[in-house]
């Protein structure tokens, strides 16, 4: 009887599982493991918006493991504690791992062959699980990953994807083998009013909702925030209840500007994703230094609250943050825009925001949290690191008729029109009673932020 271990992280569902597949092939039994990792907790990671969605994920794992025979086995403590535990109580001789990017990840990775080698244990780490392309597949001249978007989407529409993967028609889970219970949504305190819901059931189907009513007009509504016309995939990308390759093949099956348009964000994933792996000290550090010397002091914590709490008197900014804590997800146009505000026109560090972000999204990623920062800060990837985003224009351009900002900020909504972009300019007896003025004069801001690194 031969026994491998499968490691769950960011890969929780059944379709498109090569790890899982790959020790169904080699093995008479398999123990679908996920490990409630103490290193994980000890990060501050597992913020609650992204547990309550976990323990979905999880609960729909186990349930389409019991359709196939099988169950999943959950234990906690250190990862790599747990799975020589459970690979000494099954005699598992393999553990299957999906590769990850995270500096995080990678260490896990090491230190699992480390405890596995001497045991005569084998690790088998998969590619091509939580990217369509693995990190580091392709690689421009003289350099181990691309920095810049454009030349790697060019190199990567070039490759051709895996085939995706069917989920296996039965699992055979060793008897007696002990697992702790499933964490549940209800024990999570402390969640947004309105987060998404998690596991392969739900991601699947929002997938072949959103692609049959969306995708065909993505590229002209994929930047206006009040359409909610994106997949609103991330969480599943992010915790892996997609696989980004069955995504891409998927889409890809409609032809249009949409589906191009479409892809071309799978990429910028994909794009981050391997300049984390390369360069994993980018979750904390910046990529490329400005030297900036990022506002400090009472006055720069107030007004970075101000932006966390949604009252900067910016409407667009407002509605935005205050979208991130009600639903634990923001508009992509949004998110650049009060990162924007945020690292440029307040010259606040970028990490302020990428903690808040991470503190209530539930897409949260690192790979991806992280560099679209660095991007907007402009220490990242941008090669136009000085451009300011002016969240009036941005918003007269992305929300025409005003109904994001109404949506989100009803102290506004009697404001008709695009009118309700700039609040301060209407006659006193029309003004918005409870709404505050501008926390900060846009030209200051834009003065300071060009003065700060050396433009002006
Ligand atoms: P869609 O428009 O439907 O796009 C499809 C998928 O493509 C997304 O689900 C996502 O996986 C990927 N994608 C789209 N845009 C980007 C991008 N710019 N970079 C990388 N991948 C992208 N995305 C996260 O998944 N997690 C994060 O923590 C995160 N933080 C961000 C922080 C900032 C400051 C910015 C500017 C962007 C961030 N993004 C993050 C990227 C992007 O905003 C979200 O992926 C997107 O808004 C999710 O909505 P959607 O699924 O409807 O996207």
């Amino acid at each position: 009887m031969t026994v491998s271990v499968v490691l769950f992280t960011s890969d929780l569902r059944l379709h498109d599982h090569p790890p899982l597949l790959a020790a169904l092939r080699s093995s008479d039994d398999v123990v679908p493991l996920f490990v409630r990792d103490d290193g994980i907790a000890a990060t501050g990671f597992d913020a609650p918006n992204r547990r309550a969605f976990l323990a979905d994920c999880l609960a729909d794992l186990d349930r389409g493991l019991r359709d196939r025979g099988g169950r999943l086995v959950v234990r906690s403590g250190d990862v790599v504690d747990q799975v020589g535990k459970v690979a000494a109580e099954t005699g598992a001789r393999d553990v299957h791992i999906a590769a990850g990017v995270s500096g995080y990840a990678q260490r896990r990775e090491t230190r699992l062959r480390e405890a596995l080698d001497p045991e005569g244990l084998r690790l088998h780490v998969h590619d091509a699980v939580i990217t369509a392309l693995a990190a580091g597949a392709v690689t421009p001249a003289g350099s181990h990953h691309f920095a810049m978007f454009t030349p790697y989407f060019r190199r990567w529409s070039q490759e051709r994807l895996r085939d995706p993967l069917g989920a296996p028609r039965t699992v055979r889970v060793p008897d007696g083998i002990g697992s702790d219970p499933l964490p549940s949504r209800a024990e999570v305190s402390g969640t947004s009013e309105g987060p998404a819901t998690g596991g392969e059931t739900e991601g699947r189907r929002r997938l072949t909702a959103w692609k049959r009513a969306h995708l065909a007009h993505y590229e002209d509504m994929q930047d206006v925030p009040a359409a909610d016309a994106t997949s609103r995939l991330s969480p599943h990308l992010h915790f892996g209840t997609l696989s980004p390759t069955e995504v891409v093949h998927r889409v890809r099956k409609e032809e249009g500007p949409g589906t191009e348009a479409f892809v071309r964000q799978i990429c910028w994933r994909d794009f981050h994703h391997q300049v984390l792996a390369a360069r994993p000290d980018a979750s904390r550090a910046d990529y490329r230094t400005r030297h900036d010397r990022w506002r400090s002091g009472r006055r720069a914590a107030e007004e970075a609250e101000a932006w966390k709490e949604g009252r900067t008197g910016y409407p667009v900014v407002d509605a935005a943050m205050r979208q991130l804590r009600h639903e634990g997800w923001m508009h992509n146009r949004c998110r650049l825009l009060v990162a924007s505000f945020l690292t440029k026109t307040l010259y606040v560090d970028w990490r302020v925001g990428a903690r808040h972000f991470m503190d209530l999204l539930v897409d949260g990623d690192v790979a991806n949290n992280q560099l679209n920062w660095q991007w907007t800060a402009g220490t990242g990837t941008d090669t136009r690191p000085g451009r300011v985003l002016n969240p009036v224009v941005q918003a007269r351009r992305f929300d025409p008729d005003g109904s994001y900002v109404r949506r989100w900020v009803p102290e506004l909504e009697g404001i008709p029109g695009k009118a309700v972009h700039e609040p301060w300019k209407l006659p006193g007896s029309e003004r918005a009673r409870g709404y505050p003025e501008p926390l900060v004069d846009l030209a200051d801001g834009l003065a300071r932020f060009r003065r700060a690194r050396g433009r002006d």
